[in-house]
């Protein structure tokens, strides 16, 4: 998967190669799908949401330009691999699922894997995590009508959100860096993700 899907379309940076190569994405898809676990696409987790394919969890992962002393802020925990990925590149990870069966099954997969590095939260992730902010990387991993103001405003400085914005059947994947007072957009890749749901989301 590392070889063919990723450094063949051009994910270079090591941190995040030796991630997937430490992380098994078969430990977190059901297991009528394990067989497809190494193929480059989404695969059904439950509740109509999906895993992401692992090439774009790498393209977000690789995106965030994160540095091992990080804290990063996921939105959409679903099945739990890209956190599992974020906790090997970075120092932190704080995760937020809206639906508490996903959450509960992302926790007890993360627990086995031995990440002791995330935090949970069940809720409204267009919010953010207050709390817990200033990030240097924001990862939104579901689609979005628009830039949710209150996630740049909890980026920290030099950090990164990356986010797809479109409409519900396809979107731009955007990174946004904070340059002092200057939000600094670029697109990425077109792609398509389930709907972000919530205050600054698609309403359900
Ligand atoms: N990162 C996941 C992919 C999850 S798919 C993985 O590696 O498997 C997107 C997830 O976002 C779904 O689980 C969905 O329930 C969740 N989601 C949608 N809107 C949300 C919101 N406002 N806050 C938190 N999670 C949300």
């Amino acid at each position: 998967m590392v070889d063919e899907h990723l450094i063949r379309r051009g994910i270079s940076d090591p941190e995040v190669l030796k991630a997937f190569r430490k992380v098994w994405r078969h430990h977190f898809v059901p297991s009528s799908f394990e067989t497809d676990a190494y193929q480059d696409y989404p695969l059904p987790i439950g509740h109509g949401q999906t895993i992401s394919q692992p090439y774009m969890v790498a393209l977000m992962t690789e995106s965030l330009r994160l540095k091992s002393g990080s804290n990063v802020l996921e939105v959409g925990t679903g099945s739990g691999y890209q956190a599992a990925i974020l906790a090997e590149v970075c120092r932190r990870v704080c995760t937020v699922e809206r639906e508490a069966p996903l959450l509960e099954r992302a926790k007890k997969i993360l627990s086995e894997e031995g990440c002791k590095n995330i935090d949970f939260r069940c809720g409204d992730g267009t919010e953010g995590w207050e709390e817990e902010a200033p990030f240097d990387g924001i990862v939104v991993t579901a689609a979005a009508p628009s830039v949710p103001g209150v996630l740049k405003e909890q980026l920290a400085e030099g950090g990164h959100l990356v986010i797809p914005v479109g409409t519900m059947y396809g979107q731009m994947l955007v990174s946004i860096e904070k340059k002092g007072d200057d939000f600094i957009q670029r697109d990425i890749c077109g792609c398509i993700f389930v709907p972000l749901i919530g205050k600054y989301g698609w309403s359900e």
